[in-house]
């Protein structure tokens, strides 16, 4: 690959990949049960990369049960809150100490840019393991204050415990293979739950390694199992599994509700964070420094393979032309190549399911009219390319405007007044997830803010991420949130504890 300029894999992630991969159940590294496996491409050039197991319920079975008997005898669950936090912010140091090897691996399974990765994914993803360190040792109940009126004198002591939910299923995409791993496992750790996730299939590679590095950190056997998989043969029995107490999946809204009903069967508690069709919403009076190119990260970062991305553009009349051909003129500009290429500024759909499914977005938006500024098509060749698209002559009734693209295109409307109306169409969407808002009325820009019907917004900002900051979705954008002290939410169960003091002193 070095005469082509491409980052030159280290010998270890050429081990990694040069090897059928196995699974982490116990504590071992096994393979499927079935013998079977899949092949793994980069979605650069469309070739095999590597192979992954193809774990069914066989291996969901043997991994819940792993699962249980972890959480049922210990150590983990005996381990004092202080130790399993200097377990979890192992995981982030050594996440940060392996950032090469674990860059190299997403880049080339995913197709994002190393050094998009790098600096991104590698990062976030270790940054919440350190962030959750120190929340083990800070999760509490409340001291209540009890008054019995039907047993009068006698005295309670009553107070809260949060304990963990318990054996946790987990379900991801392949957009952000790492760091929907890291979003999802750093709580349960924190929590003291215990956990069998399944990989996406199409980006198997950097979660296994993940699982290596916990094992690594010295999170015990069983605490972590980790399985790859398709999503109907290792998803659908992870998900309706009877011995799997709580079901925390990120995905589409449509799979979202298939893990509804297999978690409904003996009601499983569950949380889901889905798809999203979020506004942007530009003023006249912003500063389109800011704006222009804050609207294109919106809509371009990550290829636009991000259930946030702003993919509903709204801008005032005045401004409207001058802000659309600004972001054209920048996707223009953004160079396509193999994420392993350093100078690549946007790499590949993530497979050729993903680069068909844009490609008929934009012919359905070419046939209703919608005019492409830049972009509108899929490049030909190698690898799952697709042009950064800016589309206007859009309406709000167009399938480009309603339905969830993922991929690089934006749809951009002009609005005229900031009234009723914006509101309206800003929140007509099934979808809840994020919005944005450009101004320098920062009022104006707060009151938009809470009218939108979204988990996040951001203000002359997009795209921005921390630890500390709750992300989920209003509506069919799901149910719960990642991250903050929220998440701690999901993982665990409150009982109330209440003791009889008896009467009198
Ligand atoms: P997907 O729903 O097809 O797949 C996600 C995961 O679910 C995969 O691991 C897949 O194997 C598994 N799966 C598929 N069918 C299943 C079934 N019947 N039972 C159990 N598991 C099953 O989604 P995708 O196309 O891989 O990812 C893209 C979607 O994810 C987009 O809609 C995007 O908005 C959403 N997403 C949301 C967030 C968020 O935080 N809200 C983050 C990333 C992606």
């Amino acid at each position: 690959d070095g005469d082509r300029g491409l980052t030159a894999l280290l010998p270890s992630v050429k081990a990694f990949i040069g090897s059928p991969r196995k699974v982490l159940i116990d504590g071992k590294w096994v393979s499927a049960k079935n013998g079977k496996t899949f092949e793994v491409f980069n979605p650069a050039t469309g070739q095999v990369i590597g192979h992954a197991a193809a774990c069914e319920k066989a291996d969901v079975d043997d991994a819940v049960k792993a699962a249980r008997k972890a959480f049922d005898t210990g150590p983990w669950t005996k381990m004092t809150p202080s130790e399993r936090g200097r377990i979890i912010w192992k995981v982030g140091d050594l996440i940060l100490k392996y950032t090469e090897e674990l860059a190299q691996l997403e880049s080339i399974d995913n197709g994002k840019p190393i050094s998009i990765a790098r600096a991104a994914d590698v990062v976030l993803a270790a940054d919440i393991f350190h962030y959750m360190a120190g929340w083990a040792t800070k999760i509490e109940g409340n001291s209540l204050s009890l008054s019995v009126p039907y047993t009068p004198g006698v005295e309670y002591q009553a107070f809260t415990r949060k304990e963990p939910v318990g054996v946790v299923a987990q379900i991801i995409p392949w957009n952000f293979p790492l760091l929907m791993a890291a979003w999802k496992l750093a709580p349960v750790l924190a929590s003291g739950c215990v956990v069998v996730m399944k990989l996406a299939e199409e980006t198997p590679m950097s979660g296994l390694r993940l699982a290596e590095i916990m094992q690594e950190a010295g999170v015990p056997d069983g605490v972590v199992n980790m399985l790859t998989g398709f999503g109907e043969t290792c998803g659908a029995p992870l998900a309706g599994h009877p011995n799997v107490d709580k079901v925390a999946f990120t995905g589409s809204t449509e799979v979202g509700k298939l893990i509804v009903k297999a978690a409904s069967n003996d009601l499983k508690k569950v949380t889901l964070e889905l798809g999203g069709k979020s506004p942007n919403i530009i003023l006249d009076d912003a500063d389109l420094d800011v704006a222009i190119p804050g609207a294109a990260m919106g809509i371009f970062f990550n290829h636009g393979q991000a259930c946030c991305a702003g993919s509903r553009l709204f801008v005032q009349e005045k401004i409207f032309d001058k802000v659309v051909q600004g972001i054209a003129d920048i996707g223009k500009k953004i160079k396509l190549g193999p994420g392993l290429d350093p100078t690549t500024e946007m790499g590949p759909m993530v497979s050729q399911t993903q680069y068909e499914r844009v490609s008929g977005f934009l012919t359905s938006g070419n046939e209703q009219g919608a005019k492409a500024l830049c972009g509108g098509k899929p490049v030909s060749g190698n690898g799952y390319f697709i042009e950064p698209t800016v589309l206007v002559n859009t309406n709000d009734q167009m399938k480009v405007v309603q339905e969830e693209i993922f991929g690089p295109v934006l749809t951009a409307m002009p609005f005229k007044n900031v009234d009723e109306e914006l509101i309206r169409r800003a929140n007509d969407s099934l979808y809840g997830l994020a919005g944005g808002v450009f101004s320098t009325n920062i009022s104006l820009a707060h009151k938009i803010a809470n009218r939108l019907k979204a988990g996040t917004v951001w203000v002359n900002c997009y795209n921005i991420f921390d630890a500390s900051m709750p992300f989920g979705g209003y509506k069919q954008s799901g149910w719960g949130r990642e991250m903050g002290h929220e998440v701690l939410k999901n993982y665990l169960e409150t009982k109330s504890v209440c003791v009889s003091l008896g009467g009198k002193l």
